[in-house]
């Protein structure tokens, strides 16, 4: 029986990975069953929305939306799109737009996580803060006075039907055949703009009648459990925050009102089961799914599993169940669900560093050889120097250009001294010893020599004012906090901007900082 199932398995999956463009992976999402965290008397399963090619469900969406405005003629080619999000319709809607070539701008209340914001930028968005106070009635606010400012094409991912439509087409569909043929006695999920839960609710309430819709919210913030309905809109269309809206653990669920897409689906009676959930207990299903069953997804999902082990409990024997996991973990790094993960070591992890003897932090380092001019063998440049010597005295002296760094292409400590230059915005001549062009001829390796017989050290970076050396990355840096750095550069009248004060330890990489 799990043998067949399996090989079915694998056969659906091998259906179609050959795609024109990165939109035909969106969908199709694997449904997982839960072994070791699931009572042995049900089925639980997961429907895995970090596959989606932006790692979470609102890919669908973002597709689902932009290609129905493209049909309407309600978006024209090149048109701007703009949207107020919590981050992963951003990211989503970043993918779909950096594929199809539309400008996006995504307008996003500060208090959320960080790497959504470099997410988007990355793909291309450009990124507005709303302030957190303002909430994400605020955010949508600035979404539209930017639409309509600039003529922008507004996504309206709250009250667009086309968002309830690709659920319906698309995450719905693939359930129902995931299920043909077996139980599917309940089917959870949380909301943010309601799109999974009015479209997938309205296809299982036909198809399967018998499955059991079960909605989860914030346990402090419930805004469906006060079964106060939500403020009317004023004139000016936007909804007011719902009375019973709290700031809550689970990002993308429960903005703080009620959308149309949710509120259709309580007119249409397609909610059966109304299940609130504590923050502490979606990070710690997030932690569990991660630890025992090999599944990293962020806080909604945790907390979408944290109403369904619920359900579970009360569920009749041989029940099946099937539990939406909206989006990928990586998306919290900077969020309580990481709050308990260090970047250093910890008691256990140094235990097992210093149970065999070498290659340890608290042995101490060997003591660096004294290089000497000549003495330092880099192999295979011990000949090279002479021609090496006339180039590098040529760096040093030109007097167009003073400042002179010796460089690795791919150094930390390379980039520290040059991040720092680029923002005080000292100009510089940077000789990357082992990039491309001075791999012609061994030429970086020829001045590398050059300089080793002229300074006594082979360690890069060197920085040069003037033709004097200042030495690498420690003594550069220093050389600023000290002002060493800038009277050099007054005496050689070298502009830099005199303003900005910065310190030089910003810039070494975070490990060092440490
Ligand atoms: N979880 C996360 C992490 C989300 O970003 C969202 C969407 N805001 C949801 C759940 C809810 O999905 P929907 O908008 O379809 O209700």
């Amino acid at each position: 029986m799990l043998g067949f199932k399996l090989i079915a398995n694998r056969g659906r999956r091998n259906v179609k990975k050959k795609f024109d463009s990165i939109l035909g992976t969106i969908g199709n999402t694997p449904v997982v069953r839960i072994s070791k965290l699931a009572p042995a008397h049900v089925n639980l399963y997961v429907k895995l929305e970090a596959f989606n090619p932006g790692g979470s469900v609102k890919d669908r969406l973002a597709l689902g939306v932009i290609e129905d405005a493209e049909a309407s003629g309600a978006l024209k080619p090149g048109q701007t799109i703009v949207e107020a999000t919590s981050g992963n319709t951003g990211i989503g809607l970043a993918m779909v737009c950096a594929q199809k070539g539309y400008p996006l701008v995504i307008v996003m209340a500060e208090s959320f996580s960080v790497e959504r914001r470099r997410l988007m930028r990355f793909l291309g968005a450009k990124v507005i803060l709303t302030p957190a106070y303002l909430k994400g009635s605020g955010m949508l606010a600035k979404a539209e006075e930017l639409a309509k400012a600039h003529g922008w094409f507004l996504t309206r991912q709250f009250e667009n039907e086309a968002n309830a439509r690709v659920h319906e087409r698309t995450t719905a569909v693939e359930i129902l055949r995931d299920f043909a043929g077996e139980r599917l006695d309940y089917w959870v999920t949380g909301f943010g703009t309601g799109g999974t839960l009015n479209g997938v609710a309205n296809v299982l309430k036909e198809k399967r009648p018998e499955t059991k819709i079960v909605c989860c919210e914030p346990d402090n913030s419930q805004l469906l459990g006060s079964q106060t309905p939500q403020p009317i809109a004023p004139a000016a269309g936007l909804p007011p925050s719902h009375p019973a809206f709290r700031p809550h653990a689970m990002q993308g669920w429960t903005p703080d009102f009620i959308s149309h897409l949710v509120n259709e689906a309580v007119e249409r009676g397609h909610i059966d089961l109304l299940m609130p959930v504590g923050g502490e207990d979606a990070i710690r299903c997030a932690r569990q799914l991660a630890l025992q069953e090999g599944i990293f997804t962020g806080i909604t999902a945790g907390a979408t599993f944290a109403g369904a082990l619920k359900i579970a409990e009360q569920a009749e024997p041989g029940s099946t169940i099937l539990c939406m996991l909206p989006d990928t973990g990586e998306r919290y790094l900077s969020t309580p669900l990481f709050e308990h993960i260090d970047s250093e070591m910890n008691r256990d992890e140094l235990d097992i560093a210093e149970s065999t003897p070498n290659y340890r932090f608290d042995t101490p380092a060997p003591a660096q050889p004294e290089s000497k001019a000549g003495s330092q063998r880099h192999p295979g440049i011990e000949d090279l120097s002479t021609e090496g010597s006339v180039v590098l005295e040529k760096f040093l002296g030109d007097g167009k250009n003073p400042v002179v760094l010796f460089a690795l292409e791919w150094c930390e400590f390379c980039w520290a001294i040059k991040k720092m230059f680029t923002a005080l915005d000292i100009a510089y001549v940077s000789v990357d010893l082992d990039s491309v062009k001075y791999q012609q001829d061994d030429f970086g390796a020829k001045i590398r020599k050059a300089l080793l017989d002229k300074i006594g050290s082979g360690n890069i970076p060197q920085l040069f004012i003037a033709g004097e050396l200042l030495g690498g990355a420690t003594e550069v840096l220093q050389a600023n906090d000290s002002g060493k750095l800038q009277s050099l550069l007054d005496q050689l009248k070298v502009n830099y901007n005199r303003d900005k004060k910065v310190k030089g330890e910003e810039f070494l990489p975070n490990w060092v900082q440490k």
